[in-house]
């Protein structure tokens, strides 16, 4: 998110630097195109603008030599890389229950991090507040770690809510009592007094996710990143862009209705909800229902040991071969599916990534939402369609808060 309030707004580290020159150095740094032949194929410049512009990058402590490309005849070209070392990015993952916080480098590698126990229902001065303290702590903690850090500072927060694209405001997030329509950016933006970028917490996952797969050297054009958490959202990329929809909400699927009935009330005040049948704390509510019911023993000892139940439990219970764990998992797997099965045929992603602690630990988790994904959407959308687990979701959000916020410096887009 690239919208800031001018009356907030702090100096642009990069202002100095002419767009030209930032161009061609976020050709590099996304890997678009290293050598000058092929920075001015990209850009249509002559080769030696394009030189002329890779020096003054250079000079601006943007690139450095990077030796030289393989060669198709002749003497090999000269190639360049992002110096990553220019700056720091800052990572502000709001959570319910935590506040995950990092000082990364301008490729998003992680320099130092701390969680923190932080109720989101503090409200975002309250929580702004706090991350601001903690991460002039980490800031200096990164520097006395790694010296030599350039000037360039950029900060990225990752909410777990909806996110206007145009204001960069949270809009009705159900969880985030105190945060509908707050000026995230500008707010910390004058706490932290460095550019600051918002996105929804997926989309966030999702840039994450590209990062670490451009620098496997992985291309991934079309891609559906799907986190089933406490909530549930997708991130959709397509043909190679994040796509976020005319207002910010696309991939939003945790509130559209998939049972009929009347009697799953969402903690979005509606019924029948993916997230209120599908959710972690749909299933949580299922599972404390189940252990005072004395259905499941599993849990109930459980509940009792400890006087609340957890994700966790329900995991557990699943891997000890509890029955009831089970079912709540295979029906969460289900109505995931379902759903998943209606994006594929919308969208003929060739990758789906599911991220959560249920996926993760659950391997039944994905049996299921493959096997209702291939019985539901068209062959033609199933048959190179790659539906894997991951178990990195949390570090692919804290990167992609870093990257999402040094993208915003070089081209005002989020990847
Ligand atoms: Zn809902």
């Amino acid at each position: 998110m690239t919208h800031t309030d001018p009356a907030t707004t702090p100096a642009n580290p990069l202002a100095g630097v002419s767009p030209d020159v930032l161009t061609v150095t976020n050709l590099i740094r996304t890997g678009r195109a290293v050598t000058r032949q092929t920075i001015a194929e990209a850009t249509g410049m002559g080769r030696n603008t394009v030189s002329a512009l890779i020096n003054d990058a250079v000079d601006a402590g943007l690139l450095a030599p990077d030796g030289s490309a393989p060669s198709t005849g002749g003497r090999a070209p000269a190639t360049w890389r992002f110096r990553a070392e220019a700056g720091l990015a800052l990572s502000i993952g709001v959570h319910t229950t935590t506040l995950r916080l990092s000082v990364a480098d301008l490729s998003g590698t992680t320099i130092v991090s701390e969680v923190v126990d932080w109720p989101i229902t503090r409200g975002p001065e309250a929580t702004l507040a706090e991350a601001a303290t903690r991460l002039a702590a980490l800031l200096a903690r990164a520097e006395q770690a790694r010296p030599g850090h350039g000037p360039v500072r950029v900060a990225g927060i990752s909410l777990t809510g909806p996110v206007d694209r145009h204001s960069g405001r949270p809009i009705a997030p159900p969880i985030m009592p105190g945060w509908d329509g707050f000026d995230v950016v500008g707010t910390a933006q004058a706490l932290l007094d460095m550019p600051v970028v918002v996105d929804n917490d997926v989309n966030v996952m999702l840039v994450g996710f590209l990062a670490g797969a451009t620098e496997r050297q992985e291309q991934v054009e079309d891609l559906l990143y799907v986190q089933v958490g406490t909530g549930i959202g997708a991130g959709l990329l397509a043909s190679g862009r994040v796509h976020h929809g005319a207002d910010g909400a696309a991939g939003d699927i945790g509130h559209v209705r998939v049972t009929t009935g009347d009697q799953v009330i969402c903690r979005c005040g509606r019924t029948g909800c993916l997230e209120a049948v599908a959710g972690g704390w749909a299933v949580l509510r299922d599972a404390r229902r189940a252990a005072t019911e004395g259905v499941t023993p599993f849990l109930r000892s459980r509940l009792e040991q400890t006087g609340e139940l957890s994700i966790e439990d329900v995991i557990a219970g699943v891997a000890a071969g509890d029955t009831e764990c089970l079912t709540l998992t295979v029906r969460s797997a289900t109505a995931v599916g379902n759903a998943l099965a209606m994006l594929v045929s919308l969208l003929n992603p060739a990758r789906v990534v599911l991220a959560g602690h249920m996926p993760q630990a659950c391997p039944i988790f994905l049996e299921v939402a493959q096997r209702i994904v291939e019985e539901r959407a068209l062959g033609l959308a199933t048959r190179n369609l790659r539906i894997s687990v991951t178990s990195e979701g949390l570090e692919d959000e804290r990167r992609g808060a870093a990257v999402l916020a040094v993208s915003a410096l070089f081209d005002g887009e989020r990847r």
